[in-house]
Formats: C-alpha cells, structure tokens, sequence
C-alpha cells in the first residue's frame, strides 16, 4: 500500500512535469506566432522631473495582446523569451518601435521626449547590438541622445568587461545608459562607476516603504547623494503616494515614474498627455509661494490649541499631530520647514522622532519643547545635529515666537545657499562644456590648418617644377608667390615673397600692369627675351590678384 502510494505519488509528478513541459512547449509556440502575428505592442509609462514637474522622458514596456488571454504583463513570458532566445528578435522590434514612435511624437512637435528601453542579457551579449541599436536610430531618425538603454546590476555583473565594451560604443555614439532596479543586485555604485552609465533607477522596493521604514530612507537618500557625486541622475522607480514623492523630492531625486504620475499607457495616451504638457502636482515642489510651513508635534491637545493659536497670529501654516507617527505622515504629505516636538510622548519619544525627521528631511529645523528632560538622551540629539534648539515648558511667548522666527530664518538662509551652490555647480558644468566644445572647435580648426598648411606646401613644391618663371601679387600690390626662377630672374636669387612688386620688378612690366592691357607684354630681361602673360587670380580659390608667367623665347640677338 505504501509503495502503491509512493508510485502514484511519482506518476503525478511525472504528469505533472510532462504538464508543466508541455505548457511551457506551447507558451514558446504562442510566442513564436506572436512575433509573426504582431501580437507584441508596447505601453509607455512616463518619468517626470522632481525640479521642472515636467514629463522628461518615457518607458517602453512590452505588452502581449493574446487573441483568448487579453492584455498579458512582461512577467508571464519575458523569462520564456530568454530561455528560448526568442528575446533576441523580439527585442529588435521593441527597440525599433520605441525608437520610432519617439521620433513621431517629436515630429508631431509634442517636446524632445526621450525613450527608456529595457535590454536583457541576451541581448547584451549579442555580438551586433551596437549594429542593431544604430540601424534602429537611423531607420527612426531619432537622435542618440533620446535613447537611454536600462540593463539591471545583474545583466551588466555576468560579463563585465564585455559589456563596458559594448556600452561604451553605445555611449559614445550619444546613447544613454541607466542601471535598471537598482539595489536588488547587491552591487555597489562605486563598482558600478566602471560601466558608462548615466542613470540610476532605485528599485521599487525600496521606494515602497520609505516613508515608515528609516532603514529604507537611508539606504535612498545615501544612493542619490553617491549617484549625484559620481555625476549620474537618479529616477525613484514605483512611486505611488505623495509621502513618497515627498520624500524623493527632500532628497534631491533628479525624477520620478510610478502609478503617482501615471501607470504605464499606450501610444495614443501619452501623446495626449504630452499635448497637454501634464504636469506633476505637488505642494511639495519647489515654489516661490511656498507658506512658510510648521508642524507641531505633542500628545497634548490643550498645548496644541494654545500654540497654533499663538503661531497662527504670526503668519505660518501651521500642522498638528499627537503623535510621531502621526507627524511622519504629514512630514510625507507637506513641505515643511521647521518642526516643534514634545518629548514624553506615548509611542515613540519626540528625540527618536527629531531623529527620524533629521534622516527623511535634512533640510528641515528641528526644535524640542519639552517640560521633560532626560538630559543624556537630549544632549545626545542636540550633540548629533537632530535637534537645532531645546526650549522648556511652560514657555515665553516672545522668547519662543523669536526662536521660531530664528529658526525660520536660518531655514530659509540654507535653502537660499543651496540654491546657489546648485546653480554654481550648474554654471560650472555648462562652462564645462563650453570649454569642450571650444576645445574640440579648435582641434578641428588647427587640424584643418595643418591640412591647409600641407596642400600649400604640395603645391608650391609642384609649382617650383614648371619650366616657366611666374610671380603672383595680390590687390595690394605685394608679392604673394614666387618661383625659385622668378626670383633668380628678378631679384638675384633672393625672396620675393612679401616684397612689393613696384619695388622688384621691372618698370616696364609695372607699367604694363598698371594700365591693365590685355594680352601679353614682350621683355627682355638679363640679355634673353620673355613673352609675359597675366592672369586674375581667384578662379578657383579664394586668393585675389594678378599671376604673371613668363616664357621664354630664347636669347637676344
Ligand atoms: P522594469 O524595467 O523595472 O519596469 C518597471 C515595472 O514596474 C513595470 O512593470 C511597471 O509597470 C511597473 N511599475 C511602474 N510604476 C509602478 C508603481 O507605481 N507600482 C507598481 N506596483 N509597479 C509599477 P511591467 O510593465 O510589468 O514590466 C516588468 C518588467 O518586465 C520590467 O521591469 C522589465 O524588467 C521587463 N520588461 C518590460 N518590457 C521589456 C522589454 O521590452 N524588454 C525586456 N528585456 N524586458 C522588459
Ligand atoms: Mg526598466
Ligand atoms: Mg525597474
């Protein structure tokens, strides 16, 4: 009975094997007539700028539109993709049609949008991807530069050298490179530095729990400092609340792409949103208006009512909470510039909390009112930058509102110096390029000099063959080319050129030249006789004047 069991239970699996292999036999089928029936299309999800609200660029995501399942995510048949190696074909055409439909939609004049496409390692491995790549932008017409290639950590660790290889063609062509899911392929940036990327994208899961998880938080903001020190951008992948945006947005995220903003929609969808220039709407963007913002924090509400009353009166938004968790959340939701918090609150104490705030929103001022001192964990806040002032209950009304207007002021004085800061590094980095572009400018200047310099020299040299002397004066009456006979002739042997020609040359043939006969002159000179004839230069070059060529016909008699 036993072993009957045991071999039912191995005939199952047996099925069940032969099941699964022969579904997955007619999933790589499906797929195969996919291609061919043009079942694949593609969905593009927008990423907008945290700085300018703007969409700056869009992700192209495959879709399959099978004829009985409907509209089938990426998830269900990308891994079979690559173990077939159909990826290979259908990758090409995710990149061809990416490619043109972003050159249709800035033809149809919707803004310089650029296009993410997502690479796996196949394709990566490929030998002619640079060839792919390029045959995809010239059948578009779509400029390098609005082309950004996503691989993940994983794809670019399994061959490293060649993939440096292959994205630095890519790179240097103008196409742009970006780390996809970043942080879930236990690499760090510093090693990550060796690719030519431009783009960071912090993966979703990360994202997903920023606002509660400090660990997260952490982990985000330590990215997008190290990203923007090794000058690369960062998009924050799966954002779908505005606490998160909120959070990105305090931490200088360069952009965003998440169902906040949009899911991912097709062709027709987002040209219409580009039409209309759909913006990211946040009260947490930078603005000139923004109210000067404070956020108050104390489990009791008598001490609230009295304080919003208080503060209120001096012009500030003010928001309240009971709790630190509560203030988290709002913390998410708001801009805010400076926060008041009690101490001895249930849940978490007011110094973890001042903590917290110091490590999602380094920008804010924190302050403490409390009536309670545990001085040693007070002091360590203080001493560690998560507190900015300790005030004590009961208070001064005017000693307070003054520190809080201190508080306001030293704000608002740090956001002023980052801004310059920014705006200096930017001028910095345009002066950059400025300078680049002079220097190559000039290279290729004195390239074409020396190319010049060479033709000159070649010509001169084929000049000195001709069996004729010749002398050529520009408008200004000065010589500006002479053969070696010409000066033999002329000026025993000595140079010409750049004397003037009233000064070297015959009085006759001066004359001559001056009254500007046609035809040619009879001369003697040294004892032989010379047919000279003249010709205006600049038929075929940009130089200007009279070229004489003398002949000989022998000697006088
Ligand atoms: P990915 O490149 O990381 O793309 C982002 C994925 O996150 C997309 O899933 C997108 O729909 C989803 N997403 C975006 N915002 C949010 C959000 O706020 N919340 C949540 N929960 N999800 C969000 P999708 O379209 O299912 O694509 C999954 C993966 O399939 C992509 O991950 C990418 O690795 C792969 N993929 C998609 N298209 C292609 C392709 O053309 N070629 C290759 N090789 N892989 C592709
Ligand atoms: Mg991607
Ligand atoms: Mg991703």
């Amino acid at each position: 009975m036993k072993s009957d069991q045991i071999l039912l239970d191995a005939d199952s699996i047996e099925d069940c094997a032969s099941e699964s292999a022969s579904a997955a036999q007619r999933l790589e089928a499906d797929l195969r007539c996919a291609l061919l029936r043009n079942e694949f299309l593609l969905h593009y999800q927008p990423q907008v700028s945290c700085h300018s609200a703007r969409i700056v660029g869009v992700e192209a995501l495959i879709r399959w539109q099978h004829p009985t399942r409907g509209l089938v995510a990426p998830g269900e048949f990308i891994p079979m993709l690559e173990e077939s190696g159909l990826i290979i074909p259908v990758g090409e055409w995710v990149l061809r049609t990416a490619c043109k439909q972003t050159r249709a939609w800035q033809e149809a004049g919707l803004g310089r949008t650029g296009v993410a496409v997502n690479l796996s390692g196949r394709q990566l491995e490929m030998e002619n991807l640079f060839a792919i790549v390029k045959a995809a932008l010239d059948e578009s017409g779509l400029e390098p530069a609005y082309l950004e290639l996503e691989l993940t950590e994983s794809y670019l660790m399994r061959n490293p050298e060649g993939a440096i290889a292959t994205l630095s063609r890519l790179k240097a062509i103008g196409v742009r490179i970006s780390v996809d899911d970043f942080g879930t392929g236990y690499s760090s940036l510093a090693y990550l530095k060796r690719f030519p990327l431009d783009t960071v994208k912090v993966d979703r899961s990360f994202i997903q729990n920023i606002v509660m998880d400090s660990d997260d938080a952490a982990i985000t903001r330590a990215v997008i400092s190290m990203a923007h020190s090794l000058k690369l951008d960062v998009i924050a992948e799966g954002v779908e609340t505005e606490a998160q945006l909120g959070l990105l947005i305090a931490n200088n995220c360069d952009a965003i792409q998440g169902y906040y903003f949009s899911r991912p929609v097709d062709a027709d969808t987002l040209a219409t949103m580009l039409r209309e220039d759909r913006r990211l709407v946040s009260k947490l963007l930078a603005d000139d208006a923004h109210a000067r913002t404070l956020l108050l924090v104390d489990d009791d509400e008598a001490i609230i009512n009295v304080l919003k009353l208080l503060l209120c009166r001096n012009g500030y938004r003010v928001l309240s909470a009971n709790s630190a968790e509560q203030g988290l959340t709002l913390l998410g939701e708001n801009r805010v510039d400076v926060v008041i918090s009690d101490q001895k609150m249930p849940g978490m104490k007011g110094v973890e909390f001042l903590r917290r705030v110091k490590e999602i929103h380094p920008d804010s001022v924190r302050m403490m009112l409390s009536g309670y001192t545990d001085l040693k964990s007070v002091s360590d806040a203080i001493n560690e930058g998560a507190i900015y002032k300790f005030l004590s209950k009961p208070w001064d009304n005017e000693l307070l509102c003054t520190n809080i207007e201190e508080a306001f002021r030293s704000k608002e004085m740090a956001a002023d110096n980052k801004r310059l800061g920014e705006e200096l590094h930017a001028a910095n980095i345009e002066l950059a390029r400025v300078n680049e572009d002079l220097r190559q400018h000039l290279h290729v200047k004195s390239q074409q000099v020396m190319r010049d310099e060479i033709a000159l020299g070649t010509a001169q040299e084929v000049l000195q063959l001709l069996p004729w002397p010749y002398v050529g004066i520009d408008s200004d009456g000065m010589v500006a080319v002479a053969s070696a006979d010409a000066e033999a002739l002329f000026a025993n042997g000595a140079p010409l050129l750049g004397t003037m020609a009233v000064e070297c040359l015959p009085g006759a043939l001066i004359e001559w030249l001056d009254s500007e006969e046609a035809g040619v002159l009879g001369l003697d000179i040294a004892g032989s006789r010379y047919r000279v004839s003249r010709r205006a230069m600049g038929a075929n070059s940009r130089s200007s004047g009279t070229l004489l060529t003398l002949e000989s016909e022998g000697s006088r008699p």
